[in-house]
């Protein structure tokens, strides 16, 4: 199964998203018709009262201007619905290639770098060779001098195999084949 199915669906998601925040904010114009912009009150048979406003029958609102009887009700909630609802779809349209490239590769670099664990050893696999080489060679010992030292560290590195060193320098990233 190809990514097409995500697209798909993805892009129904993120249209019925968009058509929703849209109508949400623009399909309910006045079109003509005076509403209380309170309660939204049909209020075409309202007198005008002699201070100039209009008195809502149904909630109590005094509206002073013939404009604010003729607001388009914008249902706000909705449209943030709408627009949830759209994000959702462009994350579905995404997700093969979130799937394919980790969930790291959104973020900038920087971020990237701050969200390091400060101490990371296997993310440069030498640290694992001294790590490996303290613990079988050149830790817990007493040295007479330099040169006994030298002579530890020169024994401990020659007891190296190509075999030993793949083994503790294996980290996922080292092995890992992928498939292209
Ligand atoms: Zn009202």
């Amino acid at each position: 199964m190809g990514d097409w199915p995500y697209w798909v669906f993805g892009g129904l998601t993120l249209l019925a998203g968009v058509t929703l925040a849209a109508w949400s904010i623009l399909g309910d114009r006045s079109r003509g018709r005076l509403r209380c912009p309170r309660c939204w009150y049909d209020m075409g048979g309202v007198p005008v009262e002699s201070d100039g406003r209009t008195r809502c029958p149904e909630c109590g609102a005094a509206i002073a201007s013939a404009r604010r009887l003729r607001r388009t009700r914008r249902r706000w909630g909705r449209a943030i619905a709408g627009v949830f609802v759209a994000v959702a779809g462009v994350g579905v349209v995404d997700y093969p290639n979130l799937r394919a490239g980790g969930w790291h590769q959104r973020l900038p670099t920087t971020a990237l770098i701050l969200l390091l664990p400060p101490y990371s050893p296997e993310l440069n696999p030498i640290e694992r060779l001294w790590a490996s080489l303290r613990a079988h060679f050149l830790s817990n010992r007493a040295y007479d001098d330099y040169d006994h030292l030298l002579d530890a560290g020169a024994e401990a590195w020659q007891r190296l195999t190509p075999q030993r060193l793949r083994s503790v320098c294996a980290c996922s990233y080292t092995t890992h084949k992928p498939k292209v």
